[in-house]
This record gives C-alpha cells, structure tokens and sequence, in this order.
C-alpha cells in the first residue's frame, strides 16, 4: 500500500466543478441573459459536491493509499 498520488494521502479532492466553494452559478443561462444587467446570478449548492466544496478521490475511492 501507497500514499495516494492523487490525494497525497487525504482521500479528498477539491471538487472540480466548484473549486472547493461548494456553491456554482445557476446553469441557465437564459435566465441569466434575461436578467437585469448588473444582477448577479444567484448562487445553488454545487450538485457534484452537494455544497461540501469536496468530493472523495476517485483514484483511491477516499481511502487515501493504493495499493501497490
Ligand atoms: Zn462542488
Ligand atoms: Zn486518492
């Protein structure tokens, strides 16, 4: 067994869809061009991470080592 290389170990990874925020913009976009300008698009809880801002490592399933 082995550190993951992935993880370094932890077995997290930032998620990638939000960078670790937990929160991604809406993805309407016709909502968003229907919006007035200046507005911001509000902000949903991330589906990928559902908000956490992490998600497991895929290489060593949250584990953090592999085996060799
Ligand atoms: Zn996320
Ligand atoms: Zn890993």
């Amino acid at each position: 067994m082995a550190a993951c290389p992935k993880c370094n170990g932890s077995g997290i990874l930032q998620c990638h869809r939000c960078k670790g925020t937990g929160k991604v913009a809406k993805e309407n976009s016709e909502a968003i061009v229907n919006m007035a300008p200046g507005a911001n698009p509000e902000p949903v809880r991330c589906p990928s991470c559902h908000g956490v801002g992490t998600e497991p490592c895929s290489r060593c399933d949250g584990s953090g080592v592999v085996h060799c």
